[in-house]
């Protein structure tokens, strides 16, 4: 009793992105799926405050095999990496990915399909579309220039010892005449 309790906490995957394959009929099938906030919650991501996604899914099966290719596009809030205030990123990518149907581990070619037996009546996109949109999260993740919130970047510049001001005046040759005007305001 007690070793279920603790797997139905540790598992992740989520009711809402399982796709019925048992009994799906050869060819192309669509699927629409929201995705927001919770949903990167339930996964213990502190990055992403919030979304707002869709994802178009379009699934071909074939016989012994199934293709998946999602089109995901939305925004999701996350904190500026300037200012700390809430930015919403904007989402526009597609992803696919391969399935095979084999009960043998041998069978296992490696990165280019994902195994699944044979015998297995539903198909999880969780995981797959967690780590699309995560991969696809821009490095820096900033307010469009002259949005960021001012008061906040001058608070936290004060903080710092305006450390990113000093390297900002070392690496550009406007630095030091920046640092004089920055100065005189
Ligand atoms: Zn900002």
């Amino acid at each position: 009793m007690h070793a279920l309790k603790l797997r139905a906490v540790e598992m992740v995957g989520n009711k809402d992105f399982i796709i019925q394959i048992k009994g799906l009929q050869i060819g192309k099938h669509q699927y629409d799926f929201p995705i927001c906030g919770s949903f990167f919650k339930d996964y213990g991501n502190s990055q992403i405050l919030d979304a707002s996604l869709e994802a178009d899914v379009e699934l071909e099966k074939g016989s012994g095999w199934m293709n998946v290719s999602a089109y995901i596009e939305g925004t999701v809030t996350v904190e500026c990496d300037r200012c700390l205030d809430d930015v919403e990123i904007p989402m526009d990518f597609e992803c696919s990915m391969a399935v095979k149907f084999s009960s043998s581990v041998e069978d296992d070619e490696g990165d280019e399909f994902i195994i699944m037996d044979p015998a297995d009546s539903e198909l999880d996109l969780s995981q797959f579309l967690y780590d699309y949109v995560c991969l696809n999260l821009p490095l820096q993740k900033v307010h469009p220039e002259g949005e960021c919130n001012r008061e906040m970047i001058e608070r936290l510049g004060n903080v710092n010892g305006n450390r990113a001001g000093a390297e900002a005046q070392v690496n550009s040759p406007f630095g030091a005449l920046k640092g004089l005007l920055d100065k005189k305001n």
